[in-house]
């Protein structure tokens, strides 16, 4: 069954004690059975130069307002057709995901027809009712919930929740423990709008997969979550 894994990273996070070289990308998506992956870390020159020459590999570009209008480099990066969407940390970087700062952001992204890849799960700045103040912004943006709130039951009903509300938003599994979740979103949002992430290295892509794999899900669903989904959203295939 192909595989697209909607949230990894590349690079290294000294800070946090993990890294994923970059000669290591091509190897790593072989040795995990990705056929292909979105990729981003805060270098995205570094990115764009890692992508380039795997097949499968794609880019989010990462946009921290917090260093100034990214506007201008955003069109550019968007220009290569290996970059299908932004990602966004509010928590990591610091800002709150409805402030005017990131508004422009989006209005590029809806022009594009492409995503924002958005870390949902921790307080204070990227809890799900944060994001969802954007989200009701913009309702012709494309927003995915990363974590669909992480490893708290509290955040992870409210992600369901938010996306129960917005047909506009994705939930994306990586770091976020309970199959039993999986299985509720696709039933609640369908699984047209539920799909695999690893946030490998951070975590295991092998032990992210088999948490989706054994959520009790239909072929047909499983095969949208693992990758027709992510397939669809980024891609337009
Ligand atoms: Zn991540």
């Amino acid at each position: 069954m192909p595989i697209t894994d909607a949230h990894m990273h590349v690079g290294d996070f000294p800070t946090f004690g993990v890294r994923l070289d970059e000669d290591r990308l091509a190897p790593y998506l072989a040795e995990n059975g990705i056929d292909a992956a979105m990729v981003f870390h805060q270098d995205n020159a570094m990115v764009r130069r890692v992508i380039q020459d795997i097949p499968g590999a794609y880019g989010l570009y990462w946009a921290n307002p917090k260093l100034g209008d990214p506007v201008p480099e955003l069109r550019e990066y968007l220009e290569d057709p290996k970059f299908r969407g932004v990602k966004l940390h509010p928590l990591m970087d610091g800002f709150h995901p409805d402030d005017p700062m990131v508004w422009p952001i989006i209005e590029v992204l809806i022009e594009h027809d492409l995503p924002a890849l958005i870390h949902c799960g921790h307080p204070i700045f990227s809890l799900p009712w944060s994001i969802e103040e954007l989200i009701a912004r913009y309702e012709d943006a494309k927003i995915i919930l990363g974590h669909m709130g992480h490893g708290n039951v509290i955040y992870i009903d409210a992600s369901i929740g938010v996306a129960q509300r917005h047909p506009n938003v994705w939930l994306e599994t990586s770091g976020m423990p309970m199959s039993v979740k999986i299985l509720e979103a696709v039933q609640k949002v369908g699984a047209d709008r539920v799909m695999y992430g690893s946030d490998g290295p951070w975590h295991e892509p092998r032990v992210e997969q088999l948490k989706v794999q054994l959520a009790g899900l239909s072929p047909e669903d499983l095969d949208a979550v693992m990758h027709g989904t992510a397939q669809r959203l980024f891609l337009g295939v």
